[in-house]
């Protein structure tokens, strides 16, 4: 039986991932057909906020956080791992922690510095981290969800870009976007207040969500159509 487990770091959670969708994902989709899954989990997610229907949001951007861990899996990028060094307990444009981007009116992009003593451990303590460089007191759970879409768009840019001249420099621009991803699914959680780590482990107790097995056997027209 594969499950998540509350303490889970984020590597082991797309391993999970792996170990349950990589069969069905390998045979039924192509990365263009997750990153559609990502975008219509999110957008439920933010309808969610929309309704004001925390629930809603809740399930659907853990299913879209799934599907987007699908295309890590599909891309061999180490998610856990870009996401550090894009966020090292930093801000990834000034630089500082708390963010001070807005305060500042911080146009250029400052040079990070990565402090391997501060990296996190768990996925919890990496959606901590996200809560001190960019605080959820300090914006609105609406402000936090128009980032996610925004960043959701130019994660999906990087990916065509990519699709269509499989330059390698476009292949790094689809790692940081991707990390900028994570911060932004965090940015929402932490608006709600949910601890996203404990609510995979809710959902991902034992195998698949939905048909309880690992490798996932839910056909291809019940995926297609799973709506929460
Ligand atoms: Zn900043
Ligand atoms: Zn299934």
């Amino acid at each position: 039986m594969a499950s998540v487990k509350k303490d889970t770091t984020i590597k082991e959670y797309q391993h999970f991932i792996k170990e349950v969708y990589g069969l069905p994902n390998d045979r039924y989709f192509s990365v263009e057909d997750m990153l559609t899954h990502v975008e219509r989990f999110m957008m439920r997610g933010l309808k969610g906020i929309r309704k004001s229907n925390a629930r809603k949001t809740k399930i659907n951007l853990l299913i879209a956080l799934s599907w987007f861990m699908s295309m890590m899996n599909h891309l061999h990028i180490d998610i856990e791992d870009k996401t550090w060094k894009r966020f090292p307990y930093l801000c990834s444009y000034c630089a500082s922690c708390p963010c001070v981007c807005r305060e500042k009116g911080v146009e250029v992009r400052q040079k990070v510095f990565i402090n391997e003593k501060k990296r996190p451990n768990t996925f919890e303590e990496f959606q901590r981290m996200l809560n001190e460089i960019y605080p959820a007191n300090k914006r609105t759970l609406e402000h936090a969800g128009i980032h996610l879409a925004e960043e959701m768009g130019e994660f999906a840019e990087s990916i065509l870009a990519f699709k269509g001249a499989h330059r390698d420099e476009d292949f790094d621009k689809i790692e940081l976007e991707a990390a900028d991803l994570v911060s932004c699914f965090s940015g929402v959680f932490n608006s709600l207040g949910v601890n996203i780590a404990e609510e995979l482990s809710f959902i991902f107790a034992d195998n698949c969500h939905v048909c309880k097995k690992a490798p996932c056997a839910c056909n291809f027209r019940n995926i297609t159509a799973f709506e929460s």
